[in-house]
């Protein structure tokens, strides 16, 4: 793999991040524990914080009062990274992301089995 030898702006940035966010969600557990629930509200406390984007961090704050994060499952902390995603897509002017196939993108692949690589086992 070829890597730029200049560091990423803040396009770059937000879409490595959000294929971390939304692969994160994907891949957390079905029925967490309180502990593993606790700790993702930690993280996403934190991450609104520390991400290296002053307007996007401060924009995220926001929607964080408006809609606290889902971590009940995979699928309800998945539903809403995508509805957030969705809230800077339409400041963007970028079109809105059908959320009911973001298990497909993230984690699943379409069901030709195109991208039928999955993720390394632990
Ligand atoms: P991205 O928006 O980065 O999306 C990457 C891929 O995700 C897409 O190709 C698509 O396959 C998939 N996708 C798109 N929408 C969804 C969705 N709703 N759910 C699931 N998957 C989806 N930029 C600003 O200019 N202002 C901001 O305030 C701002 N806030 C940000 C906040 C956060 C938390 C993050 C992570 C990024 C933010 N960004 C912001 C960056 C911006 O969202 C984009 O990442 C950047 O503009 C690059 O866009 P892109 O077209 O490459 O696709």
């Amino acid at each position: 793999v070829a890597y730029s030898a200049c560091p990423p702006d803040s396009q770059e940035l937000g879409r490595s991040t959000w294929t971390f966010l939304h692969t994160m969600a994907a891949y957390y557990p079905a029925t967490p524990t309180e502990i593993e629930k606790d700790n993702m509200r930690t993280f996403i406390n934190s991450f609104k914080w520390v991400y290296p984007c002053g307007p996007c961090a401060s924009h995220l704050r926001k929607e964080i009062r408006r809609d606290p994060p889902k971590v009940d499952s995979n699928l309800d902390l998945s539903l809403w990274f995508c509805y957030t995603h969705n809230k800077v897509n339409k400041i963007l002017g970028k079109p809105e992301f059908d959320c009911s196939r973001v298990l497909e993108r993230w984690r699943d692949g379409p069901s030709d089995g195109r991208c039928d690589w999955g993720m390394p086992e632990e």
